[in-house]
């Protein structure tokens, strides 16, 4: 047999929620509502889709490694200068690539726990260990606690916010203090992959803090709110130091052509994207209120997708709403993350739930 690394063979993989085709396939089912991976209910936006036609006859070259023409379509829809914005396949890489780069023997990742399922991943690649700081009793991070947790040998600390899966958030005036107690020499992730849907007052992203801290980067995405999921394209913000030093480990060409052609129409249309928070939050209303009615508890989102407690029987509940062809997310025994879908498949959840209860 092969020798690979032990922190390798002791990973247990992520596990993606399953396809609409399989669970077609498994239990026979056509008509099938998936609200599992927090994705975007909705198409690209036709423009977009239109702009990667033009390009697919293209694809027999490589892409622009360095996504000349999408920087500077991000640089000039933010104002944020282009040697500060950097690429990649799904802010999924992007956070890998820097776990890879910061981590290594004797080193450790600080991040929120239950949180994105990729924290303890790339903390495994990067051979760091993983120290999981429990949520607070209101779900949200628990930023002082894990000011507490970071060690002199604490290379890198993710900050989900708002958090997967629990669609809470800290405020501005809380990740400001808590940047203000990381040592410079410890870099911080704030990971935005959901600021686009946020509504509340007294939250603001932390790019400012990415363009004036060497030790801040901030991570985005094209998958969720622009509904490019299946393109893989995110970015993430910092200074031009940092990002020249961890882009060195970035494997050449990982965004693809039609990723970056998607990514810089998918930019042309702010008003479409306030459309699409509201529908969101309207989405987001209506299953606290079915929720409340039928007193179940859930955490407040300003996500797109709610953290519902099904209690002790979550699992069987999970397996017959699959059944029912709503497929959601089974994240622990007695929660379960729910996407938000259009206005049908949210009622349909809803139907399913009481059938199933
Ligand atoms: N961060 C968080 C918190 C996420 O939930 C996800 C997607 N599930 C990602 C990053 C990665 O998104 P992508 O790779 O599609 O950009």
């Amino acid at each position: 047999m092969p020798r690979i690394r032990p922190e390798i063979e002791s990973l247990v993989r992520y596990s993606p929620g399953l396809p609409i085709d399989e669970v077609a396939r498994r239990f026979g089912i056509v008509d099938i509502v998936k609200l599992a991976s927090n994705e975007n209910p909705e198409s690209p936006f036709p423009e977009v889709s239109a702009a990667m036609a033009e390009v697919v006859a293209g694809v027999n070259r490589y892409p622009d490694s360095g996504c000349y023409a999408l920087t500077n379509a991000l640089a000039s829809a933010t104002g944020i200068a282009s040697e500060s914005l950097w690429f990649g396949a799904g802010s999924s890489e992007l956070l890998s690539v820097t776990s890879r780069a910061v981590g290594g023997p004797g080193t450790s990742f600080v991040f929120g726990w239950p949180s994105f399922a990729m924290y303890p991943i790339n903390a495994s690649l990067g051979a760091a260990e993983a120290i999981k700081v429990p949520l607070d009793e209101r779900q949200r991070y628990d930023l002082e606690a894990m000011s507490e947790a970071i060690r002199d040998d604490t290379t890198l600390v993710f900050v989900c916010n708002p958090n997967n899966p629990t669609g809470t958030y800290r405020s501005s005036d809380d990740i400001d203090a808590f940047l203000d107690s990381v040592p410079t020499s410890t870099l911080v992730i704030v990971d935005e992959a959901y600021a686009e849907y946020v509504v509340a007052d007294d939250y603001r992203t932390a790019i400012p803090h990415a363009l004036e801290r060497p030790n801040v980067l901030v991570a985005r995405t094209f998958s969720k709110m622009y509904g490019l999921a299946g393109l893989r394209v995110g970015y993430m913000i910092g200074q031009p130091d940092t990002l020249v030093s961890v882009k060195k480990a970035q494997i050449p060409f990982s965004v693809n052509n039609l990723a970056q052609v998607a990514a810089i129409e998918a930019l042309q249309y702010p008003e479409r994207v306030s459309e699409r928070v509201k529908a969101n939050r309207e989405g987001i209303e209506f299953l606290d209120r079915a929720l409340a009615d039928r007193t179940i508890e859930y955490a407040p989102s300003q996500a797109n997708f709610l953290w519902i407690r099904l209690g002790p029987d979550t699992t069987a509940i999970n397996q017959a709403l699959m059944e029912q062809g709503v497929i959601v997310r089974s994240l622990s025994d007695e929660w379960t993350r729910v996407s938000i879908g259009t206005p049908e498949e949210n009622q349909r959840f809803v139907h399913a739930l009481d059938a199933v209860r």
